[in-house]
């Protein structure tokens, strides 16, 4: 046995979903190796290269060798798709190809037991918000009918608002639930930073309870599945998706206790996408932040 130890989890602290985006590169395996070294309890990954289109399939041995460790380091998993896909464009080309790419995924989270497929909604490129997000949706509907038996829960990701990106206000998300077919195949991923950017405020303890409390009216919190811990590069409102170690950006320290002590969150995996330095230094420095937010 050795190397891994079950329900490890080291600490007298309550059980907390906590950790990062981690690196496939050398197999999938190690993005959950890389996690179980920084004592991470949930990692997001990529299932492919996210800035390829093509994708080598998943082998027999890349599959077990992948769940056997998620069943033994007891990992909680997230996958995100790749940077390339839009299911809001509108070029017809980039959409099927979009949609084509998009299911792969799903097909892979699918073989590797990853449950949640975060996802940025899409961009419509120019033509305007309404024909994106009926573009989105249509897109969503097409996925469902390709994977009618998929348990994979695709987790529409909040955005700043950058370019023509949709998905930054929480109607946009909410439109995308209630006008798509299988609503109960979608969750949201919250990310921190996105939210912020977009408009949100988070800094205290009042202003974030206004955000959930509009969250939770205008979404539900019962889709809430994921939360990406970013502080943000660029300022409230600024519309800019940059993300910045925690507490050296413009939210500060204090607001991700919020997140992290809030109890209706308490089962969800938050997971930071900041620059990771070398060997992941720099994750184990503001993972150590974030441990040291969570209360008893
Ligand atoms: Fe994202
Ligand atoms: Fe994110
Ligand atoms: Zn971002």
């Amino acid at each position: 046995m050795g190397i891994f130890n079950f329900y490890d989890f080291g600490q007298s602290r309550r059980k907390v979903l906590l950790g990062a985006h981690m690196s496939i590169s050398g197999g999938v395996a190690n993005a959950l190796l890389a996690g179980k070294y920084l004592d991470c309890t949930a990692i997001q990954m990529f299932t492919k290269s996210s800035n390829q289109w093509k994708a080598k399939p998943l082998s027999e041995d890349d599959i077990t060798g992948f769940r056997l460790l998620q069943r033994q380091s007891g990992i909680m998993t997230v996958a995100h798709d790749s940077y390339l896909i839009n299911l809001g464009s509108p070029d017809k080309a980039l959409l099927d190809k979009s949609r084509k790419a998009f299911l792969e995924e799903m097909e892979r989270c699918e073989k590797l037991e990853i449950p949640y497929l975060v996802t940025h909604p899409g961009s419509h490129v120019g033509v305007g918000e309404e024909i994106g997000l009926h573009t989105i949706v249509e897109s969503l509907n097409w996925l469902y009918t390709k994977t009618p038996d998929s348990k994979v829960i695709i987790c529409l990701e909040t955005t700043a608002g950058q370019g023509s990106n949709l998905g930054y206000k929480f109607e946009q998300i909410a439109f995308l639930i209630d006008e798509s077919e299988e609503s109960d195949r979608l969750g949201v991923c919250l990310d921190t930073c996105h939210i912020f950017a977009a408009g949100y405020e988070i800094r205290n303890k009042k202003a974030y309870n206004k955000t959930m409390t509009e969250f939770d009216r205008v979404i539900g919190l019962n889709r809430l599945k994921v939360v990406h811990i970013n502080d943000s590069k660029k300022d409230l409102g600024s519309k800019v998706d940059r993300h910045e170690h925690i507490g050296k950006g413009f939210i500060g320290i204090e607001p991700f206790g919020y997140f992290l002590n809030d109890r209706r969150l308490k089962k969800l995996p938050f997971l930071l996408e900041t620059p990771k330095g070398d060997d992941g230094e720099m994750d184990d420095i503001n993972l150590g932040i974030l441990r040291g937010l969570i209360k008893k």
